[in-house]
């Protein structure tokens, strides 16, 4: 099966052809398929669908068929059923996350739509919503034939603009054009508040906001919303990272208003890593939704003032919305065009993965200012230290989505004292950073590691420098 998928993909174009074909031949059926009736057409046609698109495509049977937006590649066989592009965890080899002897579907889905068109990354892309999970199991086809495609997202239009007195004060920070320092802070396993206070502790007054991680590397901590709460009842700034991966559109959406409630101003919109490599590997995923379709969901609940079935809020929560992107991982060429889909799907800033080789961020930032997507987001690097080139490099096989080049390994490894020079280079990648235009700040993380964090930060010597643009 896996073989012909792809199959499928190397001749993505000629597929695509018959299918644009058979679209518009497909509607002429209209007649005898109203005469038959709904359920009647559906009996008929799902067996057809799921032996032929079983066959070429390894199809899920979705009920909402995105084909022939995806190069030929049904995403749903990607693990996290990711609908908008690749997670930041594809291997350097290209190959999943999750099922690591499988090729990651997006880098095959990218393929194939290259040779559908190839210059398909000068065209604005495509925001496919959540899937439907109602029609799981049912026939697309039959859409096709009556003419009623599902329709894709709009990207959000009429933005609400937050006032400026009563922006938070991330948001402001971003807007001054200053370089922003954000530093990652996991929640305890612990049910006491102060616990979560010590950790954030070493950053009061030093940082302009506190990402708190929500089941980090699919690990459970205490909640992202509830951490984040606490932060802000105690004057600090949190970002309150919210995964796809262990709540449904129902819970987030709950969650995003109790948060909102609680006072917190700043929400970071991720898929999740996987359940498999965390401590409760037995765990049921979600991921009911993706990174941009819960951009865009929680996009409307700020801008509409309405949830993701269109029933509106009383008081529509005011936050300012981010995600992730990962320049360091396959597929390279095609990273900036899932950074467009989250951009156009309403984030308004970009926290990155780790930044361990400034040329290939260099590269990726070059292609940010081609597209001008510096301007509509603020772009905060990742960066961090490890206390030796052993643990460094644990991370970098173990981790999901970490690159570390040989050549830095080397030189930590070679120093005398191992946690000075890894803290060095983490300084110098910062001073470096603030160098390159459109970097709007950086994103400081380290599990556990918050004294030498802070003493970094202290170092670095860029705190309220002023940047040369803002957004
Ligand atoms: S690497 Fe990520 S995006 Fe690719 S198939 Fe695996 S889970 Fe899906």
């Amino acid at each position: 099966m896996l073989s012909l998928r792809l199959w499928s993909v190397r001749h993505a174009r000629g597929l695509r052809r018959a299918y644009d074909y058979f679209s518009r031949l497909a509607p002429l059926a209209a007649p005898v398929a109203r005469a038959i009736g709904a359920s009647g057409t559906e009996a008929l046609l799902r067996p057809l669908e799921r032996g032929a698109k079983g066959l070429l495509f390894d199809c899920r049977m979705c009920g909402q068929c995105v084909l022939s937006a995806t190069g030929m590649a049904c995403p749903m066989n990607c693990a996290k059923e990711m609908r908008n592009g690749p997670c930041g965890g594809v291997r350097a080899n290209g190959h999943c996350e999750v099922k690591p002897e499988m090729r990651c579907v997006w880098v095959e889905a990218i393929e194939g739509t290259k040779r559908i068109a190839p210059d398909h990354l000068d065209h604005p892309t495509t925001l496919l919503p959540a899937i439907d999970q109602r029609k799981r199991g049912s026939s697309s086809w039959i859409h096709v034939i009556h003419g009623s495609p599902d329709p894709a997202l709009q990207p959000p239009v009429g933005e609400r603009i937050t006032p400026e007195a009563q922006q938070g004060p991330l948001e402001r920070a971003c807007r001054s054009g200053r370089f922003v320092i954000t530093v990652e802070v996991a929640p305890p396993d612990s049910a006491d508040p102060q616990t979560l206070l010590a950790k954030a502790a070493p950053f009061k007054g030093l940082v302009d906001a506190i990402n708190i991680t929500d089941g980090a590397g699919g690990n459970c901590h205490m909640s992202s919303v509830a951490a984040s709460a606490i932060l802000a009842a105690h004057g600090f700034t949190p970002v309150y990272q919210v995964a796809c991966r262990d709540r449904n559109r129902i819970a987030i959406q709950g969650d995003i208003l109790g948060a909102s409630a609680l006072g917190v101003q700043n929400i970071l919109c991720l898929t999740g890593d996987d359940v498999s490599q965390g401590d409760h590997p037995q765990a049921k995923p979600v991921f009911d939704l993706d990174a941009v379709s819960l951009l865009h969901i929680a996009r409307g609940m700020c801008d509409r003032g309405e949830y993701a079935s269109g029933r509106k809020l009383q008081t529509p929560p005011d936050l300012f919305i981010g995600a992730t992107a990962n320049p360091f991982v396959p597929p390279f060429g095609d990273r900036i065009a899932n950074l467009e889909k989250k951009v156009a799907a309403g984030a308004r800033f970009i926290q990155t993965q780790f930044c361990f080789d400034l040329a290939m961020l260099d590269d990726f930032m070059r292609r940010v200012r081609e597209r001008q997507l510096h301007e509509r987001a603020h772009i905060i690097v990742g960066v961090g230290t490890l206390s030796s080139a052993k643990a460094l490099s644990w991370m970098a096989n173990h981790v999901p989505g970490v690159h570390v080049p040989p050549a830095l390994l080397a030189r930590i490894a070679a120093a005398a004292d191992q946690k000075a020079e890894a803290k060095q280079i983490c300084i110098e990648t910062i001073q470096a950073l603030a160098s390159i235009e459109g970097v709007a700040g950086v994103h400081v993380m380290g599990h556990k590691n918050e004294d030498v964090l802070a003493e970094i930060i202290a170092e670095c010597g860029l705190r309220r420098q002023t940047r040369l643009h803002s957004v």
